[in-house]
């Protein structure tokens, strides 16, 4: 199954770049799963991003503040049913979401037609257990969709 899911993946993240679609930087949005945080970590940042204090122990700090630099709304969602929530706001026009294969697949489609940028994380200590991604990744993605044509 992941194979299928990566394939719809792949597909959308081409047709996504392919079409060239674009938002203004208010309308993108970063989802991030909760499983980012570090496990000892107490700080409830799926209820508030402002929670988080940065501190460096994992990566939803250096995420939240590639996210104020490129001046995009993040937020940190337990499961994909939060995730779709989120996304479906009429105000956002276009995503970059970070999950595993299973989640952005079904994401994805939940979705449509609005763009979203899928980025698989890495799951080092299994899944939904101190997850990690490329950093440099979402940053490609968000730069995809916010920047001005031409
Ligand atoms: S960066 Fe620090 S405060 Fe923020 S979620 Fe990670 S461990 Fe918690």
């Amino acid at each position: 199954m992941r194979v299928f899911d990566r394939l719809v993946i792949g597909l959308n993240n081409l047709s996504v770049k392919g079409r060239r679609a674009r938002a203004a930087r208010a309308q993108v949005m970063v989802l991030l799963p909760a499983c980012l945080q570090a496990a000892d970590c107490k700080q409830d940042v799926a209820g508030d991003v402002a929670n988080c204090r940065r501190c460096g122990r994992c990566k939803i700090g250096p995420l939240l503040d590639l996210c104020d630099r490129l001046g995009v709304a993040a937020d940190i969602v337990k499961g994909g049913r939060a995730a779709v929530q989120l996304a479906r706001q009429e105000n956002i026009k276009a995503l970059v979401a970070v999950a595993c294969e299973k989640e952005l697949r079904s994401g994805i489609i939940a979705c449509l037609p609005k763009p979203v940028i899928a980025v698989v994380n890495k799951r080092p200590n299994g899944p939904c257990n101190e997850t990690d991604v490329a950093i440099e990744e979402v940053g490609e993605a968000i730069k995809r969709l916010t920047k001005a044509p031409g």
